[in-house]
């Protein structure tokens, strides 16, 4: 006999199959997931029902593909479905039995079910324009199919099945000029989408893959034939003991799943087991990736939730200025949305990027103090990222990065951190003193530096336009202001800036002269005790050096 679906049923699915999801592909995704929680579901009870071992090597999903037919078939030796599971499951859309299993059995730690919406199973009818489900439930002795054409209705009835667990076959829809469904009969396809999706998916995934050989006998004779293998990974890296691991499984990863060309500089595994549960491996490359500084580049992690994935790019995970990050985090805990697609911007996921900032913060951190020269290297690719980071956002961030930022030094000849600066700072030295320019050469002429440098107080050279901004949104570190060389006042004690009056007198004429021809162009003309070697130089009174008012000057308004 026909069932009809109950009328909600009816909408949601035709608002299932219509819109829901953005990409059909993840029908597969959403299949095996149900037979990982149905296997998983017998595990349990194996762990809590004498009768019943649970022997690894039984337990496992196999994709078939049938391109005479044009059906693919999804077998797994789970738990199954009575009749009546069938109907409450499969007949009511947003009925999850997972759901319910995991709230009657009290689920928590080491279980991974997935389910919970009760509307993944239907995404089928995305790719599939008829979908039979034969099952067969632990402990019981009748076999069902369940059968489906999409929203007009459902049947089921009695069938033969020998062994415990479920086949869901997909009858796949005709091509159509955007879609061509059979591409999910492809072993490439099938592989790739399971690669993506379901790597990680705790049982083994097989397939039977074509393979040539030599004949028997043959030395240059080939024959076809198929091997039965399993296409995914199974236990995430990241859920293994980092003492298990070695630099070279973080670099393949970091390779396979094309994080980038280079070899990463540093990686981070976290394991987190607090408020929220997580795990996480993160890449701080090696080098700047090719698109890094073009509207290309998107930054963000890749999320999963119970080892599937359902985020390429999260960017919400990382802050601008650690955009360079690579990697994933994959917890139990997130408030998922009906379509595992988009994340509800919850609190969780808050939670999980203020650590990762930390720990991407403190890794840096103990890479400057342990390593300089590698750090050195990564300041070069991305140093400027964390000077923007500092400026923007109004400055939120600075505690976070200004023990990160470096700045060549005037005595050291090299890049200096502030703590350097300012731990060998001269005894009656008030400042930090800067000078902007575009280059070390060019700063190394500019008559302003001399009478600090005189007294033989360090200078910081500020070549990047978003330097002295930085600074300025900092004000200060360690309680020591900066301050540009080229201001007026340089709080330096025996400095004699202005001159006595009889002095004044004497220049009088010639400087109203000078002035009278740069009219507009400055402001003042005085005779100062600052210069050493150079003739005149020039300086800025307030808040704005030079170079500062050149860079606004240069932004479009
Ligand atoms: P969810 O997985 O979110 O619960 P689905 O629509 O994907 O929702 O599946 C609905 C329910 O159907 C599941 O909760 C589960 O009880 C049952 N089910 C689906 N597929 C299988 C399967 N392969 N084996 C056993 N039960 C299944
Ligand atoms: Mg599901």
């Amino acid at each position: 006999m026909k069932k009809e679906f109950k009328a909600e049923s009816k909408r949601l699915l035709d608002l299932m199959i219509n819109s829901i999801y953005t990409h059909r592909e993840i029908f597969l995704r959403e299949l095996i997931s149900n037979s990982s929680d149905a296997i998983d579901k017998i595990y349990y009870k194996a762990l809590t029902d004498e009768n019943l071992t649970f022997n690894q090597d039984d337990y496992y999903i196999k994709l078939e593909a049938d391109k005479e037919s044009r059906t693919l078939t999804i077998i797994d030796t789970g738990i199954g479905m009575t009749q009546d599971e069938l109907e409450a499951n499969l007949g009511v859309i947003a009925n999850s039995g997972s759901f319910a299993f995991k709230k009657e059995n009290e689920l928590k730690d080491g279980f991974d079910i997935i389910g919970q919406f009760g509307v993944g199973f239907y995404s089928a009818f995305m790719v599939a324009e008829h979908v039979t489900v034969i099952t067969k439930a632990l402990g019981s002795e009748q076999a069902y199919r369940w059968e489906s054409e999409g929203a007009e209705g459902y049947t089921i009835e009695a069938c033969e099945k020998e062994e415990v667990g479920t086949k869901i076959i997909l009858k796949l829809k005709e091509n159509t000029e955007d879609e061509n469904y059979d591409d999910y009969l492809e072993e490439y396809r099938l592989k790739s989408i399971v690669k993506k999706y379901s790597d990680f998916i705790r049982y083994p995934i097989k397939m039977d893959i074509s393979s040539s050989r030599l004949k028997d006998g043959s030395e240059d004779e080939y024959e076809d034939y198929k091997e039965e293998k399993i296409i995914n990974s199974m236990v995430p890296i990241w859920r293994k003991n980092k003492s298990e691991l070695k630099e070279e499984d973080y670099n393949n990863f970091y390779s396979e799943k094309h994080y980038g060309f280079d070899k990463p500089l540093r990686h981070i595994h976290i394991s987190a087991d607090g408020a929220v549960r997580y795990q996480s491996i993160l890449f701080i490359p090696e080098k700047t990736p090719f698109d890094f500084y073009t509207k290309e580049y998107e930054k963000g992690l890749e999320l999963y939730s119970s080892g599937v994935m359902i985020m390429n790019k999260c960017a919400d995970l990382l802050p601008d200025y650690f955009s360079f990050v690579k990697g994933m985090v994959d917890s139990e805990d997130l408030s998922l949305n009906i379509s595992r697609e988009l994340l509800q911007h919850d609190r969780q996921l808050k939670i999980i990027a203020k650590r990762i900032k930390e720990k991407v913060k403190s890794e840096l951190l103990n890479i400057l103090k342990n390593d300089r020269e590698k750090y050195e290297e990564f300041y070069k690719n991305f140093g400027r990222q964390l000077k923007f980071g500092v400026y923007s956002d109004f400055g939120q961030d600075k505690e976070t990065l200004q023990d990160l930022i470096m700045f060549y030094s005037s005595t050291e000849k090299k890049m200096v951190t502030l703590e350097e600066y300012v731990t060998r700072m001269k005894e009656d030295q008030k400042f930090i003193y800067y000078a902007s320019g575009e280059s070390v050469e060019k700063i190394d002429k500019l008559p302003q530096t001399e009478l600090v440098s005189d007294e033989g107080y360090e200078i910081l050279y500020f070549t990047d336009d978003v330097d002295e901004f930085a600074v300025k949104m900092m004000m200060n570190y360690m309680d020591k202001e900066f301050k540009s060389v080229s201001s007026g006042d340089l709080g330096i004690e025996n400095e004699k800036i202005d001159e006595t009056p009889e002095e004044k007198e004497e220049n009088q004429d010639i400087f109203s002269m000078m002035k009278e021809e740069l009219s507009g162009k400055v402001k003042d003309i005085r005779a100062s005790k600052r210069l050493k070697s150079h003739p005149v130089c020039i300086t800025s009174e307030g808040e704005l050096s030079i170079e500062m008012e050149k860079v606004l000057s240069a932004m479009p308004n």
